[in-house]
C-alpha cells in the first residue's frame, strides 16, 4: 500500500490541519477527543515556532488556554491515539500506545516541512489502561525547558508549542497541579510502533507503516534498488548521529526504550532525562533505572539493541529469502558503531578545537575524560573554559579549578597544546569555534527543580521562564545570567529524576 499525499486542507482557521496519519488504516489508531478541564491557564506559548508553523497567533493568544487544554478543539484536527508496543527496560509490552497523548493533526510549517501537534496529558484514550490520561505540571515543564534547550543547542529534538495548567489536581503519590503540554514533532512514528503490527504478524501493517514513513521521513529511499532496507539504513545513520551529538553535551535520556525513539531520528520523550554535572560515564538520574541500563554512556549500545529490534519488524521486507534479508539486516546493524564512532569523534575534536584529523586524536580525548572523570569536573564547564585556554595559557587556572586533582589535566593541556600546533588557524580563532560547539548554559537539573518547585508550590513561573530564556542562546555568554552556568551546590544537587507518570 502506497501512502498519497492528501491535498491540502480548505480549512483557513488558526491551524491550517493537513492530517495524513488519520488516513491510514484503522488499525493505526483510535478516534478520541481530549476531556475538557476546570480551568486551564496559558503558561507559555511559544511565539516563534506558532509562527513557524503558520498558525494564527492572534487566535493562540486570545483562545491558548481553551486550545492547548484541549477543551476546544481547532477547526481542522482529526484527534486520535496511536498505537505502539515496545521494549521497556528490555521486556517486550505488545500495546503500550498514546495512553496519555492525543494527536490533533498535522501542519505543513513555512519551510514545507509536515509537523505533528500532540496534547500530552489530555485526559484517557482506548491506551490508557489503568492511568489517568494526565500529566502533572512539573514533567511538563521539564519536556518544555528541555526539548527547547535541545533545539537550541542543535540536536535533533520534538519541540515544545505551548504548556497549559488545567485547574485541575492529579494524583500521583502527592497531589499535584495538573497541566497539558503541546508537542510538535517530526513525526510521532516509534520503533515500538513498528513492533505493534510486527508483534500481531500483521505485516501488511508493518509495510504501510514502513511506506509512510518512506514518504514523510525518507523520500530518497523509494529510488534505491531495496527502498526498505536504504529506509533502516538511513535510520541507523540519523540515530548514530543523534546519540553521539547526545554524548557532547552531557544528556541523558534515561529511558530508551522502543517506544520513545523516533524513527525521524529526533529526541522523543523527556521523562526522567538530565544533564550531567561531573563527569561520569556511568551516571544514571532515572528512578526507575535500578541497573544503570540507560547511563550515559550505556546510550550508544542500547540505540543498536534498539534498531536491531527495529530491523526484526522489517526484515521481511528485505528480501523474499529469509537468509539473504537477515544477512542485509546485519550488514546494516554492523555499521552502526562506526557511523556512530565517526560522528562522536568528529564532534569531540571539535569540541577540543581540532579540524584536522590525526590518528591520536582519540587516545588525546579520551585522556581528557578520564582526567575528568577523576578529577569529578564538571562536563559542560569544562569544555567551556578549555576555549578560552585555548585562547591564551592564562586561563589554564580556572581550568583547573574544576577539578577536584589537576595532575591529569596539567599532562592532558601540554599533550594539547602539541596537538595543537599542528592545526591551521589562529588561537583565538580556534577558541570562537570552540564557544561555537561547548555550551555555556545547559538546563542543569537543579535549575529545572528550582523552577518546578517554585510553579508547583507558588504557581511562580519567573523561574521556569529565565531557564527557558537563558537556554535559549546556549552558545552565547549571558554575563546577566552567570550564576545559571554554575554546577549545583552540595545541597542543591538533585541525585533522581522521575518519569511522567
Ligand atoms: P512513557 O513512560 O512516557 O514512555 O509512557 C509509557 C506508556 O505509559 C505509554 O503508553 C503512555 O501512554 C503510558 N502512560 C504513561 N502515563 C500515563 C497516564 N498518566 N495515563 C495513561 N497512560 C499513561
Ligand atoms: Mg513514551
Amino acid at each position: 500500500m502506497n501512502y498519497v499525499p492528501p491535498s491540502p486542507s480548505a480549512d483557513t482557521d488558526a491551524f491550517p490541519f493537513d492530517n495524513s496519519f488519520a488516513r491510514l488504516p484503522q488499525q493505526f489508531f483510535a478516534r478520541v477527543d481530549p476531556t475538557p478541564v476546570a480551568e486551564p491557564w496559558l503558561i507559555k506559548l511559544n511565539r516563534p515556532l506558532a509562527e513557524e508553523l503558520g498558525l494564527d497567533i492572534g487566535t493562540l493568544e486570545r483562545d491558548g488556554a481553551q486550545i492547548f487544554s484541549g477543551n476546544s478543539v481547532p477547526a481542522g484536527a482529526a484527534p486520535l491515539a496511536m498505537a505502539y508496543a515496545g521494549h521497556q527496560f528490555g521486556t517486550f509490552v505488545p500495546q503500550l500506545g498514546d495512553g496519555r497523548a492525543i494527536l490533533l493533526g498535522e501542519v505543513i510549517d513555512r519551510n514545507g516541512r509536515r509537523r505533528d501537534i500532540q496534547l500530552k496529558g489530555p485526559g484517557q484514550t482506548p491506551f490508557s489502561r489503568r492511568g489517568d490520561g494526565r500529566a502533572a505540571l512539573g514533567p511538563v515543564l521539564r519536556e518544555y525547558i528541555v526539548s527547547e534547550a535541545m533545539h537550541a543547542l542543535g540536536i535533533p529534538a520534538t519541540r515544545a508549542l505551548a504548556a497549559v495548567v488545567t485547574g485541575q489536581p492529579v494524583y500521583r503519590e502527592q497531589i499535584l497541579p495538573g497541566a497539558v503540554f503541546t508537542r510538535v514533532a517530526a513525526s510521532h512514528i516509534r520503533v515500538g510502533t513498528f513492533q505493534f503490527f510486527a508483534a500481531r504478524g500483521d505485516m501488511a501493517s508493518v509495510q504501510a507503516l514502513a511506506d509512510y514513513a518512506i514518504d514523510r521521513h525518507y523520500p530518497d529511499a523509494k529510488n534505491d534498488e531495496r527502498p526498505y532496507l536504504a529506509f533502516f539504513k538511513a535510520v541507523v545513520a540519523r540515530q548514530a548521529a543523534l546519540i553521539a551529538r547526545w554524548l557532547h553535551v552531557g544528556f541523558i535520556h534515561g529511558v530508551m526504550n522502543t517506544d520513545n525513539m523516533t524513527i525521524s531520528g529526533e529526541t522523543i520523550d523527556f521523562g526522567p532525562c538530565a544533564f550531567m554535572d561531573a563527569y561520569d560515564p556511568k551516571k544514571v538520574f532515572s528512578s526507575i533505572d535500578q541497573f544503570g541500563r540507560y547511563a550515559y554512556a550505556s546510550q550508544p549500545a542500547i540505540g543498536q539493541w534498539n534498531l536491531t529490534r527495529l530491523a526484526e519488524t522489517l526484515v521481511p521486507l528485505f528480501d523474499p529469502v529469509a537468509a539473504t534479508a537477515v544477512d542485509l539486516a546485519n550488514d546494516v546493524l554492523g555499521e552502526y558503531g562506526a557511523i556512530f564512532q565517526r560522528h562522536w569523534l568528529d564532534g569531540m575534536r571539535r569540541k577540543i578545537g581540532i579540524v584536522g584529523e590525526e590518528e591520536g586524536d582519540l587516545d588525546l580525548v579520551q585522556a581528557l575524560l578520564t582526567a575528568m572523570h577523576q578529577g569529578e569536573a564538571d562536563f559542560t564547564l569544562t569544555f567551556r573554559k578549555l576555549c578560552a585556554s585555548a585562547a591564551d595559557p592564562a586561563a589554564d587556572a580556572a581550568l583547573a579549578s574544576l577539578f577536584a586533582a589537576p595532575a591529569g589535566l596539567t599532562t592532558w593541556l601540554s599533550d594539547w597544546r602539541k596537538r595543537l600546533a599542528r592545526e591551521p588557524g589562529a588561537s583565538d580563532e580556534r577558541a570562537s569555534a570552540m564557544r561555537a560547539v561547548n555550551p555555556a548554559f545547559i538546563p542543569r537539573n537543579h535549575r529545572i527543580e528550582q523552577a518546578i518547585v517554585a510553579a508547583t508550590g507558588e504557581a511562580d513561573f519567573s523561574l521556569f521562564e529565565a531557564l527557558v530564556d537563558v537556554t535559549s542562546r546556549p552558545y552565547e555568554d549571558q554575563p546577566r545570567f552567570a550564576a545559571y552556568a554554575d554546577p549545583p551546590q552540595p545541597e542543591e544537587e538533585v541525585q533522581q529524576t522521575f518519569c511522567g507518570t
